[in-house]
């Protein structure tokens, strides 16, 4: 089990491998295994039986997860990865990017 601030549907930043340097939204966090899948990140295809969502069956491209650790939070306002702090508003803890203090909850 780990511990992240990574939650998903944020905007991150991929840091190595294949797919360094694009971003997507976070699709499913696997915190037992500390990985990660990534719209648009690390997609492979898959061959498929045909199904009722896929009647034709065939090869359909599907995104496999990566490890946590080579993802960071995307700033739209650093225009990179950057790590994330945290900071009590209103009673609330909310996650603020620690470069410019954006914050990335509503
Ligand atoms: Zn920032």
């Amino acid at each position: 089990m780990i511990s992240t601030k990574l939650k998903k549907n944020d905007n991150v930043v991929v840091l190595s491998g294949a797919d360094k340097g694009r971003r997507g939204k976070i699709l499913f966090i696997d915190m037992k295994k500390g990985r990660v899948v990534v719209e648009g990140v690390n997609k492979k295809k898959k061959f498929v039986r045909p199904s009722q969502e896929n009647p034709k069956g065939g090869i359909i491209s599907l995104e496999y997860p990566i490890n946590i650790s080579k993802v960071m939070v995307f700033c739209d306002k650093c225009k990179k990865g950057v790590r994330v702090g945290v900071q009590l508003k209103d009673d609330n803890k909310i996650r603020v990017c620690r470069k410019c203090g954006k914050s990335f909850d509503k």
